[in-house]
């Protein structure tokens, strides 16, 4: 295998697992590869007013959790969708190419190590 095969294939095994977490609390929309929190599991009809503030603090929680893992998916889509055009490994910002070690420790990264701070402000589309 070369580096970008290891690559696609941890990125598959990492998108795997990041859709195994996104189905326990969000639903996927095929056709526009959205997902939606889901919070039909959670009662939110409690006659006691502290069980109800309970769960929607629950519900906050799952946004904040949905909007995590989302920004892993894409990314790890994203990444694929890179090896596949082949413009993997380039960083976003400057165009040169990532560091290797960056690499192996995240697959998925947008950016070489000087333009880590940028990544979280990249565009998620
Ligand atoms: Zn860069």
């Amino acid at each position: 295998m070369n580096n970008i095969e290891i690559f696609a294939s941890k990125l598959a095994e990492q998108k795997q697992a990041v859709m195994n977490e996104l189905k326990e609390i969000a639903i996927h929309h095929t056709d526009t590869d959205d997902w939606e929190v889901r919070t039909d599991d959670i009662d939110q009809t409690d006659a006691d007013e502290n069980l109800r503030a309970d769960d929607v603090e629950d519900a906050d929680e799952r946004v904040a959790t949905l909007a995590e893992l989302e920004t892993r998916y894409h990314n790890i889509v994203r990444a694929l969708n890179k090896i596949e055009n082949g413009s993997y490994g380039i960083c976003e910002v400057c165009n040169e190419p990532i560091e290797p070690e960056r690499l192996d420790a995240n697959p998925a990264a947008r950016t070489c190590l000087t333009h880590l701070d940028e990544e979280s402000s990249l565009p998620l589309a």
